[in-house]
Parts: structure tokens; sequence; C-alpha cells
């Protein structure tokens, strides 16, 4: 089954290369080009989305990290379109072909519809694969692309298309850190939440905690491990109680969802420490 995300980035590719070919239009040309590359990364996303919790004994966590991989694909994708139509712009201004800026105006506008649409429509699976940012960057190319067109329509001045194209790159990475920033840190597999929080809840549960350890797997998948020092007295069934405490405070107040607690005891650690 294809996907409404999916389809909607097709049917953008789709119309452009249809009216830059009707409407001999090189800024069409460029949009289409721009548009190929978004729809294939698009479609390799939801590839991703289907894949993702297959499980065999080699992926024991599925396949999510994937979808962190996707996020970043999607917003290089878009980085390279912007680049992309920038460099055109300059092309076709310095050699004097202009396109009619009412084709750069109801294109935009048509595509930036297209896009909305993507962005409101979107489920939560296009939001971990980054397709919804995707679209909701795309939507601010196409905000800038039909603004442009409109300024050349009253003003005529042909410069401000490829001025607009270049300026649409700083916009897109401004949106873009944040996300970057949280790939890496998913990849670094930095903590997104403060350990020391953690230690700090956990201990009026736990008297004895180290080695605590916490990250995210993906957007929505969030691991902790944690070894805890009980007395050699305690039962199991005393100790399957804490255990369920400490499961509900990191899941309730951390979002942490999957924990591993190795339990040791302090006889055993005489000799070691
Ligand atoms: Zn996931
Ligand atoms: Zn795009």
């Amino acid at each position: 089954m294809v996907r409404k995300t999916e389809l909607g980035f097709w049917s953008i590719f789709i119309l452009t290369l249809i009216t830059a070919f009707v409407g001999r239009s090189v800024t069409l040309g460029t949009e289409a080009i721009h548009a190929l590359l978004d729809a294939l990364v698009v479609s390799i996303s939801a590839y991703i989305i289907k894949v993702v919790n297959k499980r065999d004994g080699m992926y024991t966590y599925g396949l999510h990290r994937l979808e962190v991989l996707s996020a970043l694909l999607n917003i290089f994708t878009v980085i390279i379109g912007a680049t992309l139509g920038a460099v055109f712009a300059v092309i076709f201004l310095l050699n004097r072909v202009t396109d009619n800026p009412y084709i750069l105006l109801l294109s935009s506008l048509v595509s930036l519809f297209i896009s909305l649409l993507i962005v409101k429509s979107g489920e939560d699976e296009d939001k971990n694969t980054g397709i919804l940012f995707h679209a909701f960057e795309d939507s601010l190319v196409y905000l800038i692309g039909a603004v442009t067109g409109l300024a050349i329509v009253f003003t005529k001045y042909y410069f401000l298309d490829p001025i607009a194209a270049i300026l649409t790159i700083p916009v897109i990475l401004f949106f873009s850190v944040n996300v970057l920033k949280n790939s890496y840190y998913v990849f670094m597999e930095r903590s997104p939440v403060n350990v020391n929080e953690v230690k700090r809840d956990l201990n009026q549960i736990f008297k004895e905690i180290d080695d605590i350890h916490v990250w995210n797997l993906c957007n929505h998948i969030r691991i902790a491990t944690l070894h805890v020092r009980e007395s050699p007295d305690i039962t199991l069934s005393e100790l399957d109680k804490k255990r369920e405490m400490a499961e509900d405070i990191l899941k309730k107040k951390f979002d942490i969802t999957h924990v591993t607690i190795q339990f040791e005891s302090d006889i055993l650690h005489e000799h070691e420490f």
C-alpha cells in the first residue's frame, strides 16, 4: 500500500515535471529535480517504517536506529534540493534565462498546499522517520518561492529569484539545527535525561546504585541499565516489588520503557571493593 505522505511527494514531482515542460519553465525544472530526489528519499523512509519492527536473532532491538538515519537523510535532501535551486537560479539569471513569475508563483503555491497537507495528515511514523519535518521544510522553501514570485510580478526584479533561492539555505539550516543535534545525540548514545536526577529519584527505593546508563534507541524508545546493591537477606518477592516501583518511576517521570537492573549483594562485593 502506498502511503498518503509518499503519494503527496510523488504528486508534487509529477506536477512540477509536467508544468516544467508545458510552461517551458527552468524554475519548475529545478523544482522537479528536487521533488524527484524528495520522493525517492521519502519512499526509502516509508520502507524503513515497514521494516523497523522486524527482529531476528541478530537485530534484537529491531531496526529503530534506521529512523534516526532516515531523519538525517530527509534533512540532507532538503538541503541538497535548496542548494540545487540556488545554483540553478544563479546560472539562469547569469544566462538571462528568466521564468514567467506567474508560473513560479502558481507552482510554489500548489506545492506549498500539498506540503502543508502532508504536514497536517502525517502519522506518528512519519514523524519518527523525519518525513513530516521534511514536508515542513519544503513548505518553507515553497513559501519563499511564492513570495518571490509575487514580488517579481510587482517589481519585475528578476534578480530576486536567485537571492531568495540562496536565502532559503540558511533558513532551512536554522530550522534543522535541533533535529541534527538530536540525531547526533542518539548516535553518540548521550543520555536524554539527567542521570543524576534519575539516581536521586531511584535512591528513594534503592540505597546503593551505580553504573546508570540511559540512552535513546530512536525518538520513541528509551532504555536504561543500572546496578543496584541490596542486602543478601532480601527475598526475591520483596526485590520484585522494589523493582516494579523503580520501573514505574522510570516510565512515568523519564519516559524510559526498557529497563535492565543488575542486582548485587553486599557480601559478594566485599572482596571486590
Ligand atoms: Zn523507533
Ligand atoms: Zn524537499
